[in-house]
């Protein structure tokens, strides 16, 4: 039976029924969906035991295209709330909803925060989306906050019973995002503004950058879709000698042999790898959103620290 048609008939049966029955239907979790594993993640820490959630795109998977299964299409039909990013990070999940005839509530948890312009990068290091804005907000955990506040409200929306549980949950989640972007903020304290700068993913972590004051200087002529020219090598060879850059990190550069032959030429190391779209899986160093923000931040301060 369809799921939603399901718990309606539940919460309708309810009405006549004595107050033991009513609190055992309530009981049955609220099915929600969430479109990537980040938001996921935050989702579930908000909704705790009464929603039962399902995330579109998992780990380690990018979430700027995806082709939904026909499990997941199910999923979305039957859901009372589907969470999405927005910004154009997953722009397919407006057809997704058209399609699956879905008639719960839609939340984009990043309404309301101010668009930042991608400074710069070259349209082909953007891996998949081509906006002039970057869509990468929970890379600021002050944006991870605002979002908490939607999904709690979103959940109240759809299951005022529980209301007070979300709250309460959002509030505890808010408190440790706020004590995290004090670490990052601390953590950076410690490398002076002049020496914050690093290669990385240019229009994935604009973002972090903005927040923490970090540069993140685009590896300028190499894109993950075309083959590095012998000029995109020697000017990015350039530019970390003239920057005097000591963070490299190379998620973007497909091709292991232009990996080694930058670290030969420059004598730096790839300081790791930064997640920046996804969470890894379980047993990986960012399997939750605090983690994935520990993890990368602390990779780029130890690199360029130089250790
Ligand atoms: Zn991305």
């Amino acid at each position: 039976m369809h799921r939603l048609l399901a718990h309606g008939l539940i919460l309708l049966a309810s009405l006549a029924l004595p107050a033991w029955a009513r609190a055992q239907a309530a009981q049955a979790p609220l099915p929600v969906v969430a479109s990537f594993s980040i938001l996921g993640d935050l989702v579930a820490q908000v909704g705790g035991p009464r929603i039962a959630l399902t995330v579109l795109v998992g780990p380690g998977s990018d979430a700027h295209v995806h082709q939904p299964t026909p499990a997941q299409a199910r999923a979305v039909g039957a859901a009372a709330v589907v969470f999405s990013h927005g910004l154009g990070f997953e722009g397919w999940v407006a057809r997704l909803l058209r399609s699956t005839g879905f008639k719960g509530a839609h939340v984009v948890v990043a309404e309301g925060l101010k668009p930042l312009p991608v400074a710069g990068a070259p349209a082909g290091h953007r891996h998949g989306h081509a906006h002039d804005t970057d869509p990468h907000t929970w890379q600021n955990v002050g944006h991870a906050v605002h979002q908490v506040q939607r999904i709690a409200a979103g959940l109240c929306t759809a299951d005022a019973a529980g209301c007070p549980a979300y709250r309460e949950r959002a509030a505890a989640l808010t408190q440790r995002l706020q004590a995290l972007d004090a670490e990052i903020r601390a953590a950076w304290a410690g490398v002076p503004p002049d020496e914050r700068k690093l290669i990385t993913s240019h229009d994935a972590f604009g973002h972090y950058a903005a927040a923490y004051g970090v540069r993140m200087l685009a590896p300028l002529g190499i894109s993950t879709e075309t083959e590095a020219s012998a000029k995109g090598v020697a000017q990015l060879v350039r530019q970390i000698r003239a920057e005097k850059i000591r963070a490299l990190f190379v998620e973007t550069i497909a091709d292991p042999r232009l990996v080694e032959q930058i670290g030969r030429e420059t004598g730096i190391r790839p300081a790791g790898t930064l997640y920046s779209d996804a969470l890894s899986p379980p047993d990986g160093p960012a399997a939750t959103y605090e983690a994935l923000m520990r993890h990368n931040t602390r990779l780029m301060v130890q690199a360029v620290k130089g250790r």
